[in-house]
């Protein structure tokens, strides 16, 4: 275990935010876990949060180690800190497959069942059998079948109870035949021969649309692909009958490409203050030099009620303010 004063979180932060925290522990793989006073906040890579103050308390991070244990019925169980992406190119190189299309995603394992992520058709959900958590607040080491990690669009058991739980591993089941997940329309053209063609082409695809965090700080998508009513979804296709097509979902819901939205209020590559909606992708807002995380929030609401007046639909975002 490490410890820091007063460290600077730009470099733990995938927008390159410049606040500070007042102290930085750093847990390696079998470090026990010392009793933290509150506040304190766990921290991936910091690839889904927007710091708008300075961190008065401690930030938690479990090292971005390489650790992962093959284990009966193609499961694998990797680090928390691990690299969701390591993790993808780990599971290819042990003839595991599933993962695919999740290349690319810059958080970690841990923060993969939080925001039970996804990308190209799969979630974190789809693959996860178990997690292994820390409770901070019982202090005690607790384990979790995916059905108990209430897993939904973009949240889980983890990200409604902020702050409890300290996720240290994650089984996923894979499967020994690469049976390729080409439901989204775009993968449909890709060449996807072999796992690792498909991993390869999607990392491709994906950074056509997204800022690359080494070239340009972003939270990857902003905001959440807004579920409305059928007579919402009906209004807004008559009104742009050029709209994509909306996700059917339960009980006559709908959901509508955030994206679109935001593109068709006229949002895309407008930059305010120091920060901007990125040219190839009205859903990406993203560092347009030195910005601060006020600066995203505000161009973030700003966009939340242009969206709101012009087409009637709450935009709610997917990345952490803190
Ligand atoms: C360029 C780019 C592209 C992206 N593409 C996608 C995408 O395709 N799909 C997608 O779903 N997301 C995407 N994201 C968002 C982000 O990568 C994911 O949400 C990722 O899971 C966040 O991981 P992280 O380790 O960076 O978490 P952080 O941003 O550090 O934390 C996110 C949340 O998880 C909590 N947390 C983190 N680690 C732990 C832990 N070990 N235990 C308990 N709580 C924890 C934090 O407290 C916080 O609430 C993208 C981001 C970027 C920058």
């Amino acid at each position: 275990m490490k410890q820091y004063e007063n460290i600077s979180l730009k470099a733990y932060n995938t927008f390159g935010i410049d606040v500070q925290a007042r102290r930085l522990l750093l847990l390696e793989p079998g470090d026990e876990v010392p009793p933290l006073a509150a506040p304190y906040l766990v921290l991936g890579a910091g690839s889904d949060v927007v710091f708008t103050r300075d961190y008065e308390g401690t930030v938690v991070v479990l090292a971005h180690q390489c650790r992962v244990e093959r284990g009966q019925d193609d499961t694998v169980t990797a680090w928390g800190g691990m690299t969701m992406d390591d993790l993808v190119q780990w599971t290819l190189d042990h003839d595991l497959y599933g993962m695919e299309n999740l290349s690319a995603i810059p958080g970690t394992v841990g923060a993969s069942v939080v925001q039970n992520v996804g990308a190209y058709g799969v979630e974190a959900k789809d693959l996860v059998v178990a997690v292994h958590a820390y409770d901070l607040r019982d202090r005690a080491y607790v384990d979790f079948s995916a059905g108990q990690c209430c897993f939904a669009y973009r949240t889980s058991l983890f990200k409604q109870q902020p702050g409890r739980y300290l996720v240290l591993g994650v089984t996923y089941r894979l499967s020994s035949t690469f049976t390729p997940v080409l439901t989204y329309r775009a993968l449909e053209s890709l060449p996807h021969g072999t796992a690792q063609q498909l991993r390869e082409a999607i990392a491709a695809l994906r950074w056509q649309k997204l800022p690359r965090p080494e070239e340009h700080g972003s939270a990857g998508s902003f905001f959440k692909n807004p579920v409305v009513d059928e007579a919402t979804y009906r209004r807004i296709r008559d009104a742009y009958p050029d709209m994509p097509d909306a996700h059917p979902e339960p009980q006559n819901h709908y959901k509508l490409s955030a994206g679109w939205l935001i593109d068709r209020a006229g949002w895309k590559g407008r930059v305010q203050g120091g920060a901007g909606v990125w040219p190839h992708n009205a859903l990406v807002l993203y560092n347009a030099g030195g910005c601060t995380g006020d600066e995203v929030v505000a161009l973030a609401q700003t966009i939340q009620q242009d969206v709101l007046s012009k087409f009637g639909v709450a935009l709610v975002p997917e990345a952490i303010i803190v």
